[in-house]
C-alpha cells in the first residue's frame, strides 16, 4: 500500500511538518476511525508520511489492523479535500474566501443572532471523531466565551446510553474493562454486537482466548459473531429488556447469584429480585421467541461461568429502551459478582475513535471531566481551575441532539454549527434534518470535504485538517489515552480544528480569555488540571512523549498523593492494563452500585398489513466507516463492500414477496423509501429485513424515536414493505 500522498492543492495551510519528524523514519498514532484504538506506524519520507503498518508491540491490537487502519492514510489524498473556505452567494453557489472573510463571516452571523434572540438561539453539533483538545475547546469556547447553551455531539448517536448508563449505576461514565478481559474470560456474552465485523480488532482478541470460553450471543441476526457462538440466542428485535430481565430471574432463583458481593456492594437488589419475578420462563420465552430451554441454558452458562464478561454496542444502545437495557446487562454482571476480576464486566464497547474523549470533555451534557452544569459546586471548581468567571458557567446542561434539530425545526435555533459530523446522512429520518436545517438563517460546516450531504447545505464551509493532519489526544474504548501526530500536511489553506477554533475565539473577542489555550499540548496539561481529583484523573502522565512511550495509558492515572510533579527524567510506568472496581467500591455517594430497572415498553412502530416487515439496521462490512465519507475514498476499500445499498431478506419472506436473488427491491416506510439489492439470507429471521447503514438513503426509512434517558435515536427498529421492482439490465453489485 505504498503510496505517496498527492498534493493537488497549493502548499500547506499547516505549514511545514513538525522538526521532530524530520529524523525519524517512523512515528505511532493511534487509528482515526474506531473506538478500539489500534496504534498505526506512520512510515515517513522527507517528513512525508508515505505508508503505514500497525503497530507491532502495541497492547491494544498487538500488530494487527483492520482494513479501514490500513487504508487510514487514503482519505487524506482524496482529490475533493476542502482546502479553501467556501462562502454561499447571493446565486446560491459556494464560492471560494479567504479566511478573514470566512471567520468575520461566521463571527458576524453568530454574534448578531445572538444578539437579536438570545444565547439559546445558536447550537453546535460536534464529533467524536476529533481529538479531545479541540472538543474541549470547543466545549469551553462556545459555552463560556461566546455565551451559546446549546450543542452536542454525533456521539449522542451511538454512546449516549452507555454514557447514562453506567453515570446512574456506577455514579460515573465508567466502563470498568481492559481488553485483556477477552483472553480472560470462560464465558462471553455479546448484545447487539457484530464484534467479528465492528471490531474486528477486538475479535481477534476473542479469538486468542485460551480458555475455550463459552461464546453467547444475543442478536436477531445471525450475524458473523452469531455464526460463532456455542449459544445464539436469535431473540425478536427489541426484545433483549425481557430476555435479560428473564435471565437475572432464573440466576436469582437457581441461586446462582453472589448474594455476599450483592449485599456489599449494590443497593436495590430486594426490590429487583422482586420485580423479574414477573419475568417468568414461559413470559419471556412467549415475548422473545426463544424456547426455555434455551433460556434455562444461557442462565446457567452465566450462572456457572467463573469469570463472565457480558460486551455491548449499539444492538443496545440504540433503542427505543435502551438505558435500562444496558443497566439490565449491568445488573447482571453485580449480582453475579462478575466486575473488577479478570475477565469480568459489564462492558460496553465504543464507536468512534475519540467517543471517550466526548463524552468526559466535550462541555455538551456534562461539564467538562464528567461534572454537572446544575451543581453549583461543579461549576465553581470548573471556573476555580480554568480561571473564568463563575457567571460565565451555565447551569442548565445542553440541549440533546433531537432536541436541538427540534428548535431548529421551530426556528427558534437560527445558527448552527456543524464539525465534522455528516448529519444529513446519519441522523434517524433523514428528510426531517434536512427540512429543519432548511429553515437555519446560517449553517456553518466544518469538515475535511465540502461534498458532505451536510456541507453541501452549508452557507459557509471551514476546511479542516484530518487525522494525521494535527497533534492531540483520543481516549479509546478501554479508557486508555492515546497520541495521535501530525505526519502529513493539510491541503491548501485547510487547517486543524483546533486553529480553527483559536481564530474564532480571536475574532470573537474571548481570545484573552483563552489566553493559556494555545496548543493542544497546552490544552492537554488544562484537562489534566480538569481530571484531577475525578475518577478519570490523569495527572500522572508526564506529557504527549509520556504516552507515545508507554503504549497509551488509561485513566485513571493519577499522580501519587503528596508526589511532586512528574519528573521528564524518569522513565514512564504505567501498568498496561487497568480495570476499574477490583475494591468493589463504586462512584455512588454511598460507593455501592445501583441496581436499576424500569417496565419494559412496546417498541414505538410495529409491523401492519401495509409495513408487515421489521427492518434491522447495522455495521456492514469492516471496510466501511458510518456515513463513508472517508473509507469512500479509498479504491481498495470500495472493492470489499457491495456498491450499492442491498437488503437482506430471509428466503420464505423472498419467496412469498416474489423477490429473486439479487433482484432489485423498493422497501418503504411511512418516512420515505429506498431501492436497494436484494440479498436472500437465512441469517434474517422471516419478518426480519436488514439494510446497511452506510449507504445515505437508508436514514430515510428510520423512526425518529429516542430513548428517553439518553435520547439517542432507536436506529434498530422500524415498520417496512418490500415491493419487487421488474428486472433490470443487469447488476448493479
Ligand atoms: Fe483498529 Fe478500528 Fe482502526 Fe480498524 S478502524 S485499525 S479496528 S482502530
Amino acid at each position: 500500500m505504498t503510496r505517496e500522498l498527492a498534493r493537488t492543492a497549493p502548499t500547506g495551510g499547516l505549514g511545514q511538518l513538525p522538526e521532530r519528524l524530520a529524523p525519524q523514519a517512523t512515528t505511532d498514532l493511534i487509528c482515526g476511525f474506531c473506538a478500539t484504538g489500534c496504534s498505526l506506524r506512520v512510515h515517513l519520507r522527507d517528513g512525508h508520511a508515505v505508508n503505514l503498518s500497525p503497530t507491532p508491540d502495541y497492547p491494544v491490537n498487538l500488530g494487527m489492523a483492520c482494513p479501514k487502519g490500513w487504508e487510514a492514510l487514503t482519505p487524506l489524498a482524496a482529490p475533493d479535500r476542502a482546502v479553501t473556505p467556501l462562502l454561499r452567494d447571493a446565486t446560491g453557489t459556494q464560492r471560494p474566501v479567504s479566511w478573514d472573510v470566512a471567520i468575520d463571516t461566521f463571527v458576524h452571523r453568530f454574534r448578531d443572532t445572538l444578539e437579536r434572540h438570545g444565547p439559546e438561539s445558536i447550537a453546535f453539533l460536534g464529533t467524536g471523531q476529533i481529538c479531545t483538545e479541540e472538543m474541549a475547546l470547543l466545549g469551553a469556547l462556545f459555552k463560556f466565551g461566546m455565551g451559546g447553551l446549546h450543542g452536542d455531539s454525533n456521539t449522542r448517536q451511538c454512546m449516549a446510553t452507555s454514557h447514562v448508563a453506567y453515570k446512574e449505576s456506577f455514579g460515573f461514565d465508567a466502563p470498568p474493562y481492559t481488553y485483556a478481559d477477552f483472553e480472560a474470560s470462560d464465558v462471553l456474552v455479546f448484545l447487539g454486537s457484530n464484534l467479528a465485523i465492528a471490531h474486528p480488532i477486538l475479535w481477534q482478541r476473542v479469538q486468542r482466548n485460551p480458555h475455550r470460553p463459552a461464546l453467547l450471543v444475543i442478536d436477531p441476526r445471525r450475524t458473523e459473531t452469531a455464526s460463532a457462538a456455542t449459544q445464539h440466542l436469535a431473540l425478536r428485535p427489541k426484545s433483549d429488556l425481557v430476555l435479560l430481565y428473564g435471565l437475572a430471574h432464573l440466576i436469582i432463583a437457581s441461586g446462582w447469584h453472589q448474594p455476599a458481593f450483592i449485599e456489599a456492594h449494590t443497593t436495590g437488589f430486594a426490590g429487583f429480585r422482586e420485580f423479574v419475578r414477573e419475568f417468568t420462563p414461559d413470559r419471556v420465552a412467549a415475548e422473545t421467541g426463544l424456547t426455555v430451554g434455551t433460556l434455562f441454558r444461557a442462565a446457567e452458562t452465566i450462572g456457572r461461568g467463573r469469570a463472565v464478561s457480558f460486551w455491548w454496542t449499539m444492538g443496545v444502545n440504540q433503542g427505543h429502551e435502551a438505558v435500562r437495557t444496558a443497566q439490565a446487562v449491568i445488573n447482571l454482571a453485580l449480582i453475579t459478582g462478575n466486575i473488577g476480576r479478570p475477565g469480568t464486566g459489564p462492558n460496553s464497547i465504543t464507536g468512534q475513535c475519540n467517543a471517550m474523549g466526548s463524552r468526559l470533555f466535550s462541555n455538551t451534557t456534562s461539564l467538562l471531566g464528567g461534572r454537572r452544569f446544575d451543581q453549583p459546586a461543579h461549576r465553581a471548581d470548573v471556573a476555580r481551575l480554568l480561571g473564568f468567571p463563575e457567571s460565565s458557567i451555565p447551569s442548565q446542561p445542553s440541549l440533546a441532539y433531537d432536541q436541538i434539530l427540534d428548535r431548529v425545526a421551530a426556528g427558534q435555533i437560527r445558527a448552527l454549527w456543524i464539525i465534522a459530523t455528516n448529519g444529513a446522512h446519519s441522523w434517524i429520518d433523514r428528510a426531517a434534518f434536512r427540512r429543519a436545517l432548511e429553515r437555519l438563517d446560517f449553517l456553518a460546516v466544518q469538515d475535511l470535504y465540502p461534498s458532505t450531504d451536510t456541507a453541501q447545505l452549508a452557507h459557509l464551509v471551514l476546511p479542516a485538517a484530518g487525522w494525521g493532519e494535527k497533534d492531540g489526544t483520543f481516549i479509546n474504548s478501554e479508557r486508555r489515552l492515546g497520541i495521535v501526530r501530525k505526519v502529513a500536511r493539510a491541503p491548501g489553506q485547510a487547517l486543524s480544528d483546533f486553529a480553527i477554533f483559536r481564530l474564532v475565539a480571536d475574532r470573537w473577542g474571548c481570545g484573552p480569555q483563552f489566553a493559556e489555550w494555545t496548543s493542544p499540548a497546552a490544552v492537554f496539561r488544562i484537562l489534566q488540571r480538569l481530571s484531577a481529583g475525578q475518577p478519570c484523573d490523569f495527572t500522572g502522565i508526564r506529557d504527549y512523549d509520556h504516552l507515545a512511550d508507554s503504549g497509551g495509558i488509561q485513566w485513571p492515572f493519577p499522580q501519587p498523593e503528596g508526589a511532586p510533579p512528574p519528573d521528564p527524567s524518569q522513565p514512564a510506568s504505567p501498568s498496561s492494563e487497568r480495570r476499574l472496581f477490583a475494591n468493589g467500591r463504586f462512584f455512588t455517594p454511598d460507593g455501592r452500585a445501583r441496581l436499576l430497572f424500569e417496565a419494559p415498553r412496546p417498541a414505538p412502530e410495529s409491523p401492519d398489513r401495509n409495513y408487515p416487515l421489521i427492518l434491522l439496521t447495522g455495521r456492514g462490512t469492516s471496510a466501511q466507516w458510518h456515513t463513508q465519507t472517508r473509507t469512500g475514498k479509498s479504491a481498495i476499500l470500495r472493492q470489499l463492500h457491495p456498491r450499492r445499498c442491498y437488503l437482506e431478506i430471509h428466503p420464505d419472506d423472498a419467496a412469498q414477496l416474489g423477490v429473486t436473488p439479487n433482484a432489485e427491491v423498493t422497501v418503504s416506510s411511512r418516512r420515505g423509501s429506498l431501492t436497494a439489492t436484494a440479498f436472500i439470507v437465512a441469517t434474517v429471521q422471516p419478518g426480519q429485513v436488514f439494510l446497511p447503514m452506510h449507504y445515505p438513503e437508508v436514514n430515510r426509512l428510520t423512526l425518529p424515536a429516542y430513548d428517553p434517558h439518553s435520547r439517542q435515536p432507536a436506529y434498530k427498529h422500524c415498520a417496512v414493505t418490500v415491493t419487487p421492482l421488474p428486472p433490470s439490465s443487469g447488476s448493479h453489485l
